[in-house]
């Protein structure tokens, strides 16, 4: 079995409804690694890391710099302007929305992800970091399904 990885840096705000300590909105430097599976090409590559960024890094500039409440809940941004005359803004997420904890993202990155991989690319494993220390986690069941086939 063969992998690569690479991990990708993004900045985002978001807030959990809610919740005691993060309710308000607040930002995070996200870092979002990729691993993918393979075989290796002619040239001894599985894929080369370029390649590999054409793929995720528009996925990337999605979510850099926005609200992630509103980016997994295909929401918007309102601007306005209050009765002072200042700049105001707010978030419209619709009904219901997912909360953006690390889980919720990282679900939704792999679906978008698996989507958007060419045929020969299978992501293998996907982490995202909210600290730099604190990670979620996912590999799709169709690898653990391969995993446990090649293992039994
Ligand atoms: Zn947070």
């Amino acid at each position: 079995m063969l992998t690569i990885a690479k991990k990708y840096t993004f900045h985002a705000s978001h807030w959990l409804p809610e919740h005691d300590h993060c309710g308000d909105i607040h930002g995070h430097t996200y870092h979002l690694e990729v691993m993918i599976i393979g075989t290796r090409n002619k040239i001894g590559m599985l894929v080369d890391f370029h390649d590999l960024d054409e793929v995720i890094e528009p996925i990337i500039d999605e979510v850099d710099h926005t609200n992630v409440n509103v980016w997994m809940n295909g929401g918007y941004t309102k601007y306005s302007v209050n009765e002072f005359g200042d700049p105001t803004f707010s978030f419209v997420v619709g009904e219901d929305p997912e909360p953006p904890t690390v889980e919720n993202m990282i679900v939704h990155f792999a679906e978008i992800i698996e989507d958007t991989l060419p045929e020969h690319l299978k992501l293998f494993r996907l982490r995202l970091w909210e600290t730099e220390d604190a990670y979620a986690m996912v590999i799709p069941n169709s690898r653990l399904n391969e995993i446990h086939r090649v293992l039994s």
